[in-house]
C-alpha cells in the first residue's frame, strides 16, 4: 500500500498497527488510535512506543495490541467518510451489521473488522483488559481523560495527573468505549491536545507509557526515561479534578454554526456569555460553567459542551453508596422498577423522575438516560465482567 504524501507518512495501515506478546495470564492493554481519521497523534505515538519497546528489548509481562481505527479516513486525513466511527457502537447496530453481507457505509466495514479483532483478543487472552482510545481535539486543550462513570474506570484514571470528564455517554450515542464498558472492562478515552500540535504526540506517548505501567504490563524500572514521561504529564496540568458534562449543544443538520474564536477547553464561561452563532443569531451560555470541546472544524455533531466541577464530597459519597450496594433501595420507591430483561437498568415513571433529581441516579452510578415506551430508563455503568456479544 502506498501512503507517500499522506499524513501517515509511511505508517502501514493494517488493522493491527503492532502488538507485543507477553504471557497469556497477564494484563492485556488494547489501544485504539485514529478512530477519527484526522487525529493522527495517537497513531504516531503508538508507533513510537512499539518501536522503543522492541529497540530497547523492554521486558514485557502483559500483552499490548494497537488497533488502527478508521483506516480509510486516516488515509484521507478526514474525521470520517460517511458516519462517525465513534457513534455507532451499540448492540442493535452490531447485530444488524453482522447480519448484512455487504455494508453500504465505509465505517460499518471498519467497525466489523475492529469488533472481530477485539473479540479475538478477548478470546485468546485472559486479561484483565484495559482499553485506551487515543484522540485529539480541534480546540487548544490541556490533555484530559473521558470515562463512563464506573468505579473501576475512576480508580484507573486517578493514576494519571489529568482532568477527568464523566458522563459524556449521556449525551452521545454509540461511543466505542461505552460499548466496551458494558462488559465490565476498564476503558479510558484520552484526548491528547490539539490535532496538529506536535506536542500532542508527546502527550499521547507519555500517556501510553503510564498506562502500560499502571496496568502492570511493564515495570517502570524497565522503561528508559520513565521519569521523563511521568513528569511530562504532571507538568501539563495543575489539576486532577473530576468534571461532569451538564449541557451539550447539538448541531442540527445543515446548521450554519460558528463557534466564537479563541475558546480553550475547561475555560470558565459566564451565564449569558456569547459562545457561538447559528445563522448569525447569538448562542449564549445558559449558566456559569466551563466550556468543553468547542467545535473548530467542519465535521462534527457537537457544537460545544458545558462542564461543572464535581465535588470531592460527591465523589466519595458515590463510592460509599455503590460499594454498599444500597442502590437496591432505589427500587423500593414507587414508580421505580428493575428492568426484567436487564439487571443494570431501572425503569422510572416520568412522574417520579420529575421529583427525583437526576443527580440521585448519578450518585448510585446510573448514567445513561433513555426515554423509551413512555418511561425513563437509567443504565448503570458499574458492571460485572461478562462475555462480549
Ligand atoms: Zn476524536
Amino acid at each position: 500500500m502506498n501512503n507517500s504524501g499522506s499524513v501517515l507518512n509511511g505508517i502501514n495501515t493494517t488493522r493491527v498497527l503492532g502488538n507485543i506478546d507477553g504471557s497469556k495470564n497477564s494484563p492485556t492493554v488494547v489501544i485504539f488510535a485514529g478512530i477519527h481519521g484526522n487525529e493522527i497523534a495517537g497513531v504516531k505515538a503508538s508507533k513510537i512506543v512499539l518501536h522503543k519497546i522492541k529497540e530497547n528489548n523492554i521486558s514485557f509481562k502483559g500483552n499490548l495490541f494497537v488497533l488502527l481505527g478508521n483506516i480509510k479516513a486516516l488515509k484521507n486525513n478526514i474525521r470520517f467518510e460517511d458516519v462517525d466511527l465513534n457513534r455507532i457502537w451499540n448492540k442493535e447496530n452490531i447485530t444488524a451489521n453482522f447480519n448484512i453481507d455487504r455494508v453500504n457505509f465505509s465505517e460499518l466495514s471498519e467497525q466489523k473488522e475492529i469488533y472481530a479483532k477485539i473479540k479475538s483478543i478477548m478470546q485468546n487472552n485472559n486479561g484483565p483488559f484495559y482499553f485506551i482510545d487515543l484522540h485529539t481535539t480541534s480546540a487548544h486543550s490541556v490533555p484530559f481523560i473521558t470515562i463512563s462513570d464506573s468505579l473501576n474506570n475512576r480508580r484507573f484514571s486517578r493514576k494519571f495527573p489529568l482532568p477527568v470528564v464523566l458522563g459524556i455517554e449521556e449525551y452521545l450515542d454509540g461511543p466505542l468505549l461505552t460499548f466496551i464498558n458494558e462488559f465490565g472492562h476498564i476503558a479510558l478515552g484520552f484526548e491528547g491536545g490539539q490535532h496538529h500540535d506536535e506536542g500532542s504526540i508527546a502527550n499521547c506517548e507519555a500517556f501510553i507509557w503510564k498506562a502500560l505501567v499502571h496496568s502492570k504490563c511493564v515495570s517502570k524500572k524497565n522503561i528508559p526515561d520513565y521519569k521523563k514521561y511521568k513528569n511530562h504529564l504532571a507538568n501539563l496540568c495543575c489539576k486532577y479534578d473530576f468534571f461532569e458534562i451538564i449541557y451539550r449543544y447539538a448541531l442540527e443538520d445543515g446548521e450554519d454554526f460558528i463557534m466564537n474564536p479563541g475558546f480553550k477547553n475547561f475555560e470558565h464561561v459566564k451565564k449569558h456569555q456569547l459562545l457561538a452563532k447559528n445563522g448569525g443569531l447569538p448562542i449564549i451560555a445558559n449558566k456559569d460553567s466551563r466550556i468543553f470541546m468547542p467545535l473548530y472544524q467542519e465535521q462534527g455533531e457537537d457544537g460545544y459542551f458545558l462542564l461543572s466541577k464535581i465535588s470531592k464530597f460527591w465523589l466519595n459519597s458515590s463510592i460509599v453508596v455503590r460499594r454498599l450496594k444500597i442502590n437496591h433501595f432505589l427500587r423500593l420507591i414507587p414508580g421505580v422498577n428493575k428492568d426484567p430483561d436487564n439487571n443494570y437498568t431501572l425503569i422510572v415513571d416520568p412522574k417520579i423522575a420529575k421529583y427525583m433529581a437526576k443527580e440521585i441516579f448519578h450518585l448510585f452510578g446510573y448514567r445513561k438516560q433513555i426515554f423509551k415506551d413512555d418511561k425513563y430508563h437509567f443504565i448503570k455503568r458499574d458492571r460485572n465482567k461478562t462475555e462480549m456479544i
